[in-house]
């Protein structure tokens, strides 16, 4: 098991991760596997798509935002639950296959961690399992 951090720098942050799974991945030596992406947190999750035209992530973010805004009728005291909701959509892991000793992700895809409250320090956990 591999763990890095990451420092996010606003409220909401969609950070790349790819190239650090993916130095993990190529380090395990592992030819074929599936790797496993996770954040132990309850505010923050992780979002496999497109991060070649960051207007993607933009409309990601403004549809969540739209979809469940930041002040509702909300119990949890708190008062971020915008954000446990919105993690809870996304979810906080995510499996990707490993061939060739690479993540097999499409050409257009990328590897976000994603933080709805930040800023904070996050904690990515990468779980490398072998096997065809
Ligand atoms: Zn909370």
């Amino acid at each position: 098991m591999a763990t890095f951090k990451v420092k996010t720098t606003k409220h909401t942050s969609f950070v790349n991760i790819t190239n650090q799974v993916r130095e993990i991945v190529r380090n395990s030596r592992v030819n074929s596997g599936l790797c496993i992406v996770y954040v132990p947190h309850t505010t923050a999750c992780v979002l496999i798509n497109e991060g070649a035209d960051p207007d993607v992530i933009r409309d990601i973010a403004y549809s969540l935002e739209k979809l469940i805004p930041w002040k509702d009728n909300y119990a949890h005291s708190e008062g971020n639950s915008a954000a446990h909701i919105r993690s809870a959509i996304i979810g906080n892991s995510r499996i990707i296959p490993i061939e060739n000793g690479d993540l097999l992700l499409g050409t257009w895809e990328s590897i976000f961690l994603v933080d709805f409250d930040g800023p904070r320090e996050r904690k990515v956990i990468v779980k490398i399992i072998e096997g065809k």
